[in-house]
Order: structure tokens, then sequence, then C-alpha cells
């Protein structure tokens, strides 16, 4: 099989020690199976990204000796890909269009009895997907398949097997938001199926999408690539560092590479940049290997 891996950093900011270990785990992963090593810019929600964000993380990158194989593919660039994927859910009825604004969502949840707390994920009630009552559209919606089709199973090649019923955790999701710009979970789905990639390597906070996005590419007819989510880093206080809760931006090269090299639980060594990432792509390798021959004696054992 061939293989082709990604890094898709959304340009709200520079890199910073999180993003740098996510990216450096899918180049290892990639060269480590002899694979081809692309990145993306997730610039779809223009009003969170930084100017300049995205030509500053594509310097860093090189800086710490990760070139991708092909072009950068801007998110922002590609609105005709994503609307004629919309298009033809639409056309074949697993997408529809939404009038409900968040308070009328939190009411209808309300009336069957749900206790709602703030910045808890809403389960769409579904209210429009008999028609919009002739309300004006705020937002396009997949439309999940029955129930049973929305039990979504995977294997992560970290966190082992895992399973999501779609329709108790979000419902009928957003593919195209009220306020303008196209939904993170069909811009990937569509740009990872059209980059030809087979393997996705991210932090686990992703984790959490990758059902959404398995559920997509089966509406869609699109290939599902093998899922690996690495752990995140936390702050002090135990927060995913993150450019929201101020991580800060990276000094790019060799000292950079060296620290996420030993984050990702690898043993440093080389004294030059290339030699340190090409002695982490031959530990990488070996411990894939020793998960898969654990799991298959496992198996076997089973
Ligand atoms: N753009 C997302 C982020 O920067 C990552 C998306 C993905 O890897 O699928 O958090």
């Amino acid at each position: 099989m061939s293989y082709i891996g990604r890094f898709a950093p959304s340009p709200t900011g520079p890199l910073h020690a999180g993003s740098l270990l996510a990216a450096l785990a899918s180049w290892l992963d990639a060269r480590a199976h002899g694979g081809q090593w692309l990145v993306r810019i997730e610039d779809v929600d223009k009003p969170r990204c930084k100017p300049g964000a995205d030509r500053e993380i594509l310097r860093q990158l090189a800086e710490c000796g990760l070139i991708p194989d092909a072009p950068v593919l801007w998110q922002s660039q590609r609105g005709p890909a994503y609307q004629s994927a919309l298009d033809s859910l639409l056309v074949n009825n697993r997408a529809y269009a939404c009038a409900c604004s968040k308070s009328e969502i939190d009411q209808v949840l309300r009336s069957r009895g749900l206790m709602l707390r703030r910045g808890e994920e809403r389960v769409y009630p579904g209210t429009c997907s008999v028609g919009l009552g002739g309300r004006q559209p705020r937002a396009w919606r997949l439309r999940l398949p029955e129930p049973a089709g929305a039990r979504v199973h995977w294997e992560d090649g970290r966190l082992g097997a895992q399973t999501e019923q779609v329709d108790q955790t979000v419902g009928d999701f957003v593919l195209k938001r009220a306020d303008g710009p196209w939904a993170y979970q069909l811009a990937v789905v569509v740009d990872d199926a059209a980059q030809g990639v087979s393997h996705v390597v991210r932090g686990e906070d992703m984790a959490a999408s990758t059902a959404r996005q398995i559920l997509l590419q089966r509406a869609l007819e699109l290939p599902t690539p093998i899922y690996h989510h690495i752990a995140l880093l936390h702050d002090a206080q135990g927060r995913k560092l993150s450019k929201q809760n101020g991580a800060e931006s990276l000094m790019p090269g060799y000292a950079a590479v060296r620290d996420a090299i030993r984050t990702l639980g690898l043993t440093p060594a080389g004294t030059t940049l290339g030699e340190l990432l090409e002695h982490a792509k031959r530990q990488w390798l070996a411990r894939q290997h020793q998960a898969t021959s654990s799991l298959s004696a496992r198996r076997e054992r089973r």
C-alpha cells in the first residue's frame, strides 16, 4: 500500500511545542513507512486565523527539517470542492438545510427534559430534518444514517478499538456554518481524500472528531484512512497546550526537535538535525513493529 501522511495545522498562531509534536509524529510515521508527507493549512475559519501565521508555521517546520513532499494546500482556496461535496450530499438526501439558532436548539432540548450545561456539546434534536417550515436556512447538516449506521468503530494505532454512537454524541452535525465558513469536519474529509491521505497521525483531541469524519467518508463514498492519535502535551495547570492558552511560539531547530523526540518517548541521538530525525525514524519504526507483534500475539492467545 502506498503511504501518504499529512500535518494539517490551523494558522491561529505560530507552531508551539504541542503542534510540533503532531507534525513530527506524522512525519516520522510517513518516513518510517517510506511514505510521502504533506502539509495542509486549515484556514477555513478566517476570523480565528492570524495573518502571516501560515508562512511562519511553514518556515518553522522547514527549520526543524520537516519539508513537505508536495505543494502546500490552503483550505481557503478549496471552496468549490467543499461545495460540490455538499451538493452531492444534498442530491442524495444525506444533508439538509437547518434554520435553528443555538437558543432554539437549547429550547427544544430543554422541552425534552434535558439538563444543559454551558460549553457542553449539544446533540442536535433533528428539528429541521423534516423541513424548514418556511424559515431561512442558517446552516447545512449531515443526515445521519439510522442508529445502527451511526455507530462507528475504528481501530486507532495508539488508542486501540474505538466506538462512537454519533446520534447520541452529536446528532446530525454541521457541514457549513450559519456564519459562512465550511465546517472543519467537511473540509478535512474532502481534503484528506483529495490528497490521497492513507494515514492520519494527529493529536488526541482530534479523536473526538474521527467518528464524524468516518461517517462523512461513507456518505461521500470516500476511503477511510488509518488513524493514530498521539498523546497531547499539557501545561503546568494540566490544560492541553494550545495557542488559546498561551503556548509559546517555538524556536525551531535542533533543540526543539530533540525535545519533541523525547516527548514522543524516543531517545534522541545524533549531532545534526538530519541525524536526529533519521535515528528517531528508525526507533519509531521499531516501536510500531513491537506494537503490531504484541497486538497479533494477544489476538492469537484469544
Ligand atoms: N487543523 C486541526 C488543528 O490544527 C487539525 C486537524 C487534523 O489533523 O485533522 O488542530
